[in-house]
């Protein structure tokens, strides 16, 4: 551990991690402070409960930083269709990659195997240090230097700080950047399933009266199931045996891959909508989910993140190519103008899905239902929103512009 870095980055998950990797070859001192120990092995015939839709560009972030291969290594689960329905009438959608020419819409990977892939790139660079466990105390800024106390009484001192930490960011709190937000009152269940049919690289997804129900495919043949339900109802399927859990998720989905045969234990996560008011002070950013939560029926929380994480590391880059102050309000402004309109658009976009599919009313059911159908029939307005999740539109840092 040295005394003094050029960037000191508060988090080592998925964002905080790709961050890092993206800044690496800048040949700046980085050090990353992580109060868990990462997941970096295990079992064969083991899945992580967690898992994430990526999208095309951040597969493209990935491999530009190096990444990508070890997660390929490890296992990835390329998607190529996409289905969603809604319980209440007959409207559906159905999204395939070959419209558009392309292999596929994505992968869903494993959380710890993007992390692990992050943080084996990152042992590549001298110029890293990943310092875990580490727990930061308490910081100071003053004009040019951001004074940082570990819990063990190590003093750093850094040009930039980066909130990496997560929904309850630590360094937002403390840098006084304010945020909104509100729970949906929904938690999201997790489990892993085997199904009677194969899921066919297909990605399935019905909205149930109480929210979405998600079969993400896995490479071993299960899926990957989340169900965004009241925090009453999570309960219930958290409690209930293995066999009623099946039984509920096969008529969940209207058997559409068979009878769920088997499940893993399952875990739930509140659901909600959180945005910090601004993503930069003097000397220090957000990324990820210190910055925006955003509800996870399209998958695009972590792919936000990861175009964060690409910006900011562009915008510190052409800080030193041109040798300005990384910590610089100047500076980092640029990184907030960037990013802040797509996530805000993104994560009002969900919002207004998540409402639209809650409401009970006939109007609204008529309404999506129409939708559902209509867009369906329209090839450029369903190629354009597929293309829009699979992150190919709007002004792409350079690293998710590289050709994969
Ligand atoms: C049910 C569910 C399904 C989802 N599915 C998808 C999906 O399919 N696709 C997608 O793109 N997104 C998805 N998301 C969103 C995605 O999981 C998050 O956006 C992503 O995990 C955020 O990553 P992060 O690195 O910003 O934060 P985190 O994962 O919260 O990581 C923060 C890290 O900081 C560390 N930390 C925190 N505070 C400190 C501190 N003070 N000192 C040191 N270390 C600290 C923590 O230990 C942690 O390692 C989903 C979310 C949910 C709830």
């Amino acid at each position: 551990m040295k005394a003094r870095y050029d960037i000191v980055i508060v988090g080592g998950g998925m964002v905080g991690a790709c961050l890092a990797c993206a800044l690496a070859p800048s040949n700046l001192h980085i050090a990353i402070l992580e109060f868990s120990e990462p997941q970096l092995t295990w079992p064969e015939d083991s899945v992580d409960l967690r898992v994430s839709a990526i999208s095309i560009a951040s597969q493209r972030i990935f491999k530009a930083v190096g990444a990508w291969q070890h997660m390929v290594s490890a296992r990835v689960s390329p998607y190529r269709e996409m289905k969603v329905w809604d319980s209440n009438g007959k409207g559906e959608i159905h999204f395939d990659s070959a419209d558009i020419g392309a292999a596929e819409m994505g992968h869903i990977i494993e959380n710890r195997v993007i992390r692990a892939a992050l943080l084996k790139r990152i042992a590549d660079y001298s110029n890293i240090d990943f310092i875990c466990p580490a727990s930061l105390a308490s910081w100071q800024r003053d004009d040019h230097i951001v004074h940082l106390t570990l819990s063990d009484d190590t003093k750093i001192q850094t040009s930039l700080l980066v909130g990496a930490d997560g929904s309850r960011s630590q360094i937002r709190e403390q840098a006084d950047i304010s945020h909104y937000g509100w729970s949906y009152h929904q938690s999201g269940v997790v489990a892993v399933v085997e199904t009677e049919r194969p899921h066919q690289k297909t990605a399935w997804q019905r909205f149930l009266t109480n929210g979405p129900l998600a079969f993400l495919p896995l490479a071993d043949g299960r899926s990957s199931v989340v169900w965004s339900t009241t925090p009453a109802a999570a309960e219930q399927l958290l409690s209930m045996t293995d066999e009623q859990f099946c039984l509920k998720l096969s008529a969940a989905l209207e058997e559409r891959l068979g009878a769920v045969l088997t499940t893993t234990q399952r875990a739930a996560f509140p659901l909600r909508l959180q945005h910090a008011e601004h993503y930069v002070k003097e000397r220090v950013a957000l990324v990820g989910d210190a910055a925006h939560m955003i509800h996870p029926l399209a998958g695009q929380g972590a792919n936000l993140g990861f175009l964060d994480a690409a910006c900011l590391a562009e915008v510190i880059h052409n800080a030193t190519q041109k040798s300005n102050d990384i910590g610089s309000l100047k500076t980092l402004r640029r990184y907030e103008r960037w990013r802040k309109g797509g996530n805000v658009s993104m994560m009002y976009t969900m919002d207004g899905f998540k409402r639209l599919f809650g409401h009970h009313m006939s109007s609204a059911i008529w309404l999506r239902n129409t939708g559902l159908s209509l867009t369906n029939q329209c090839k450029p307005v369903k190629h354009r929103l597929m293309q829009q999740a699979m992150g190919e539109v709007g002004d792409l840092p350079r690293l998710a512009q590289q050709i994969i």
